[in-house]
């Protein structure tokens, strides 16, 4: 019998890796949209990441063969950093995570992670290391439990709590007649879009990667749940090597470094102080959001 349930079991772990690559894809962007080019090197081995650092080094890429996106971008995230991207619309910053994650190979330059160019190493030992929170999370039409316990393919109840706590989900789920049981999504229970989000970071705590990419919301939750959510990341990333990108301006003000990305290039760099000062683009997108806050408000 054990003999049978041997390849089963095998079967079920390639379709539980499978289905995990598809969480965090689906997570990026919608999957069918996806172009998947990008093979293992024959005999890559896996990465080993002991200092979660990250590089880009001269990094140019696009989509299109005459349309460069990325030019010649530079910089380096160190372990436990906190780096946001920011910039004008179509400038690149998503770009930025898709590389990071090896959905694409960069034309020219590398990506380090701990002195590794993710180009060598498999995937799935890549993909292992980054969690991605994203702007809209795509829940399974299946129980709340299993929606979390997918960061890591099943996972065992404690950790699951655990991982609840941490997103601030907990307290939601112990309201509910069935808790971790009870069924979510199309046919189940509808979650508002804050809720989503937590449970998104809550799978992500399962998952514990020591690199984060932090896909800001643009759609719209309202500003009190948008601060609990925000304050929830922080003590998530805490620890953790982490990369926003952000519309808003006003959420990522205190990373230890802001790239502000123009046309695909670096065009300014430093803390939310420095490039104030610098009156330059940053100042110049922040002064246009706060008075459009204010217009708002
Ligand atoms: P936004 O703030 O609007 O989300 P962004 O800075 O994140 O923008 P990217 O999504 O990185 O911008 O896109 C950069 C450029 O690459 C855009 O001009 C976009 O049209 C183009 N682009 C993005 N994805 C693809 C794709 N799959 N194929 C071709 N071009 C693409």
């Amino acid at each position: 019998l054990m003999q049978l349930f041997r390849p089963l079991d095998l079967l079920g772990w390639v379709y539980r890796t499978i289905r995990q690559g598809l969480v965090d894809m689906a997570a990026m962007f919608k999957l069918m949209d996806t172009n998947i080019e990008v093979e293992d090197r024959l005999g890559a081995p896996a990465i080993v990441v002991r200092q979660p650092i990250v590089a880009f080094e001269d990094v140019t890429f696009g989509y299109e063969r005459d349309r460069t996106i990325l030019k010649g971008l530079s910089f380096e995230v160190p372990a436990g950093g906190h780096t946001a991207i920011v910039g004008p619309s179509g400038a690149g910053k998503s770009t930025i995570a898709r590389l990071l994650f090896r959905f694409y190979d960069p034309w020219l330059g590398r990506i380090l992670i701990d002195g590794q160019d993710i180009a060598e190493v498999t995937q799935a030992s890549l993909r292992a290391q980054i969690g991605i929170v994203p702007q809209d999370s795509v829940l399974f039409n299946d129980t709340i439990g299993y929606n979390i316990a997918y960061g890591k393919g099943g996972a065992d109840h404690h950790t699951m709590e655990a991982a609840a706590r941490g997103a601030s989900i907990m307290p939601f789920i112990e309201k509910l007649p069935d808790g971790f049981d009870t069924e979510v999504g199309e046919r189940g229970l509808k979650l508002s879009g804050g809720e989503k989000q937590r449970v998104a970071i809550a799978r992500t705590l399962v998952k514990d990667p020591p690199i984060l990419i932090l896909d800001e919301a643009t759609s719209a939750l309202d500003s009190r749940t948008e601060q609990d959510i925000l304050a929830t990341l922080h003590a998530v990333s805490e620890n953790r090597t982490s990369i926003s990108i952000a519309h808003r301006l006003s959420t990522i003000a205190d990373s230890d470094e802001i790239i502000v990305l123009d046309e695909g290039a670096l065009a300014e760099r430093g803390s939310h102080a420095a490039l104030l000062a610098k009156r330059g683009l940053y100042a110049e997108m922040w002064s246009r959001q706060q008075s459009e806050s204010e217009a708002v408000a």
